[in-house]
């Protein structure tokens, strides 16, 4: 069996590329041109300095004592919240201008939810002096105001999306619009493993350093290089992808994936999913979706703003349905008990996405042998309103 795609742009029956007739020949072109583009000598050596002088790569692998000591696991922490801007993000967007530019384009659009994607995909268009614009639901805009005003700071022209709900949803769709009316001068950057096919393997190529660098580091560190367990969480699931990506076909080692399942997977507050989702197709990927009976799709809701997405990644899509990965459904309180948790005994303050990932350790039982490598996507500066307000909740 091979978990990655395959040469039509599948995961099994997850993934492909349905898309409106008028993008057909950018999807086409992009499709062509992006494995001669990135596998080039010149564009890994460029991509590769970018990591390391600008991002700040390779991010540490951390032995986490007394987190194993807890657990009773050899736990290891794939520090992604060092990263330049603050999580795993950067690594995709990098690849993406870089690919951009080679392929003639000058003007760069994006979507963005919580505002982590389009402060990512602002930071490189400053890089490159690129034109920026990105799209964002207007109920977004109100609560990620920092986000907003970084990426003003950058030179982005933040696009207030009306439509809908005015979240992440109607912002992919209004990015998707404005796509189909620039098509030979824009590239679109997508910020996780969805959307049309090449993007999903598109992306977990350029966050597979994550793996890269894990095998490297935990032969040094562990003397062999390979875990017992990797554990992320996912979103679309980019940082997960980045993660698994050299163990995908390694047996020896187990995927565990975490989902948000908000106030739980029996409420109707919740964005797990894999576990609730149906077949369907969303942002021009055939994958699980939340929906209605009849096909509406329907409103996530999570405590973390970067897992609230209807959709998942093909890849994960798959890797679930071969029961390659072990999907967890985490909720809004034991991902915030988990941040608490990797604060107090590590003095890690982690993205609330990456608690999510963190919970796994209290939900599953490990062996005193076992070498778990976990990714903290994140780091939890933007969180912190959140994470105060359930601090003075459990104080009262
Ligand atoms: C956006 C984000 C995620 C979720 O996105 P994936 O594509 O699933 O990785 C996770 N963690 C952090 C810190 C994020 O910013």
């Amino acid at each position: 069996m091979d978990y990655n795609v395959d040469k039509t742009g599948y995961y099994g029956e997850f993934g492909g590329a349905y898309i409106p007739e008028i993008l057909y020949a950018n999807v086409e072109n992009l499709k062509n041109a992006y494995r001669e583009i990135t596998d080039d000598e010149s564009f890994r050596k460029e991509f590769h300095a970018l990591l390391r002088d600008y991002v700040g790569r390779p991010s540490p692998l951390y032995f986490a004592r007394r987190l194993s000591e807890k657990y009773g696991a050899r736990i290891y922490l794939k520090r992604e919240d060092l990263n330049h801007t603050g999580a795993h993000k950067i690594n995709n967007t990098i690849g993406q201008i870089l690919l951009a530019r080679r392929m003639g384009k000058t003007r760069i659009i994006a979507e963005t939810g919580a505002g982590q994607h389009g402060v990512a995909t602002a930071t490189v268009c400053a890089l490159m002096n690129m034109e920026c614009i990105v799209y964002m639901g207007k109920t977004d805009i109100a609560r990620q105001s920092l986000n907003v005003r970084k990426m003003e700071m950058l030179g982005a022209a933040v696009r207030p999306v009306t439509s809908g709900n005015m979240t992440l949803k109607d912002a992919t769709n209004e990015a998707i619009r404005d796509w189909c009316c620039h098509p030979a001068d824009t590239h679109y950057i997508i910020g996780s493993t969805v959307g049309p096919h090449p993007y999903p393997d598109m992306v977990a190529r350029f966050q597979s350093v994550i793996s890269e660098e894990i095998k490297k580091q935990l032969a040094e560190q562990e003397g062999r290089d390979y875990p017992d367990y990797l554990i992320a969480c996912v979103g679309g699931g980019s940082n997960a992808a980045g993660t698994f990506y050299h163990y995908l076909n390694d047996e020896r080692v187990k995927l565990i994936a975490a989902e948000a399942a908000g106030l739980g997977i029996d409420t109707d507050q919740s964005a797990a999913t894999i576990h609730l989702g149906r077949k369907g197709i969303i942002h021009g990927s055939r994958t699980l979706v939340m929906q209605t009976p009849d096909g509406q799709i329907t409103e996530p809701y999570s405590v973390s703003a970067g897992l609230d997405y209807p959709g998942i990644g093909p890849l994960h899509a798959n890797l679930a349905a071969q029961r390659r990965a072990e999907v967890l459904a985490v909720t809004d309180e034991q991902a915030l008990q988990a941040a608490f948790e990797l604060t107090m005994m590590e003095g890690i303050i982690p993205a609330l996405e990456s608690a999510h990932a963190l919970a796994v350790f209290g939900l599953k039982r490990f062996r005193p042998e076992d070498v778990a490598v976990l990714t903290v996507s994140g780091r939890g500066d933007k969180d912190m309103d959140t994470y105060i307000r359930y601090f003075d909740r459990m104080k009262a």
